[in-house]
């Protein structure tokens, strides 16, 4: 990401500000297929459509803000991953990221399987329909009600996460008369984000228990001693939007290295481990992610070489992307209110969301691009800055991008790649209702998720 003087800059000002922006795009009326979903294309008449239809009629049926996701896509990058890891993986869909009873239907259709993380998710997966020992139960402080409910349920296992946790599974499982499969999430010291990766000789976090100091290999000792637990796997996950593959490199050697040390103090070789996800996306074009198949092939080849070093079985291999699968399937439409020229700095523009739909840029000064949709245009690019309509002055939805210089009030614009971590982790702030999201397929759209209603929002305030 450069910082780069533009003749046609902002609209009243001769230099650019400070920010990290590239050069504005020769044509701004092109939507560039590494961010937008497969299906959106600009129509003759300008106006951009999703699997056959245009957003000018998204807008005037489901309204401003909506997430927009193209159905088709979502199940194409789902395939392309379960197509990639072939029968001897398992591709675990990363819940979190974005979650409902739709998309649950999705993955089953296309063969994924599920993580969730807390109560919630737990209970939207099995109201869908989803086969429970398709279910990976995950986090690092789950309550015993919630585990009470995985095991009875029968979910596929759980992911331990401390030693305490050890100990309570094992006992609720015992309770209910069950053995629960489980894996142990080891921490490898290794953290991965973006472009690199840092290996450090402790973990200083909060989840999984350090490979360091023997305390992997001790939770390994406790699990397989109690009768509650079927030990099945190991577990690693480095970090998010990972575009460098040598981060997982260094942690399926160190996870085969604590395989290895199992089998030659316990006699067992544990038949799975699982990498986790974390694998990058394109936010704007300046990213280059990895296809599917080439994480496949790195992450088969590096396992099979470590075991094949260490003597042992190469074991099923498990990874689990959510932000790699439903991030670029979705955009969210907005309506412009407001167009704020402040001269010799930039130009704001307001929309009729912010911070409650899409909190990345505030909370990890997250990249995006941003397109006029509605309509083309051929007037100059101007550097703008995207912000919502709530209290607060750091409400950035983008922070810097350019839209044409005849951007007005009553125009739709769109903000590629928010189908993970936006509707998922988006907010009641300022008592702004939650968007809906809608699916579109084939030239029809319908709601998944609907939108919040101020009822919604009275209902829980019983005081
Ligand atoms: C968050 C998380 C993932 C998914 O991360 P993405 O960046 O969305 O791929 C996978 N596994 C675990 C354990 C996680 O916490």
């Amino acid at each position: 990401m450069s910082r780069s003087a533009h003749p046609a800059g902002p609209r009243h000002a001769d230099v650019l500000p400070e920010g990290h922006y590239s050069a504005p795009p020769t044509d701004l009326n092109v939507l560039d297929h590494k961010v937008w979903a497969q299906t959106v294309g600009r129509g003759e008449d300008g106006v951009v459509t999703v699997g056959g239809v245009p957003v000018t009629r998204l807008a005037e049926e489901f309204g401003t803000p909506v997430y927009i996701m193209d159905e088709a896509d979502f199940r194409a990058r789902a395939r392309a991953w379960r197509t990639a890891f072939g029968a001897d993986a398992d591709v675990f869909y990363a819940g979190k990221a974005f979650l409902s009873r739709a998309v649950v239907r999705w993955l089953e259709e296309e063969g994924l399987n599920l993580d969730v993380c807390s109560g919630g998710e737990l209970a939207t997966a099995l109201s869908a329909g989803m086969a429970p020992e398709r279910i990976a139960f995950h986090g690092n402080n789950k309550s015993v009600a919630e585990i009470t409910r995985a095991v009875e349920a029968g979910v596929g296992r759980i992911v331990l996460d401390s030693f305490q946790e050890i100990v309570r599974v094992a006992h609720i499982a015992q309770s209910l008369g069950k053995r629960q499969k489980v894996q142990i999430r080891i921490t490898v010291g290794v953290e991965a984000h973006t472009h690199e990766f840092i290996a450090t000789a402790h973990e200083d976090q909060k989840f999984g228990i350090p490979l360091a100091g023997g305390q992997a290999a001790e939770a390994v000792r406790r699990a397989l001693h109690l009768d509650g637990l079927e030990l099945i796997g190991i577990h690693s996950h480095i970090g998010s939007q990972i575009f460098d593959m040598s981060g997982f490199e260094v942690a399926a050697h160190r996870v085969v290295g604590l395989l290895k040390d199992i089998r030659d103090e316990h006699g067992v070789e544990l038949p799975e481990i699982d990498l986790g996800g974390g694998l990058g996306i394109a936010y704007t074009s300046d990213d280059d992610p990895r296809e599917p198949h080439e994480i496949a092939k790195a992450l088969g080849e590096i396992v099979g070489r470590e075991c094949e070093a260490a003597r042992l079985r190469t074991p099923r291999i498990s990874v689990e992307p959510g932000r790699a699968v439903v991030g670029p399937t979705a955009f969210t439409l907005y309506e412009v209110g407001t167009v704020k020229p402040l001269e010799g700095l930039r130009t704001y523009v307001s929309v009729d969301g912010g911070m409650s739909d899409n909190i990345r840029t505030a909370l990890y000064d997250a990249e995006y691009s941003v397109a006029l949709v509605s309509r083309a245009s051929d007037a100059e690019p101007m550097l703008v800055r995207v912000v919502g309509k709530h209290c607060e002055s750091g409400d950035i939805v983008v922070k810097d991008a350019f839209l044409p210089a005849d951007l007005a009030p009553g125009d739709l614009i769109a903000v590629p790649a928010t189908g993970a971590y936006c509707r998922s982790m988006a907010s009641n702030y300022n008592h702004v209702l939650r968007p809906p999201v809608v699916a579109v397929k084939d030239g029809e759209a319908r709601v998944i998720v609907r939108r919040e209603t101020e009822e919604d929002l009275l209902r829980l305030d019983v005081g």
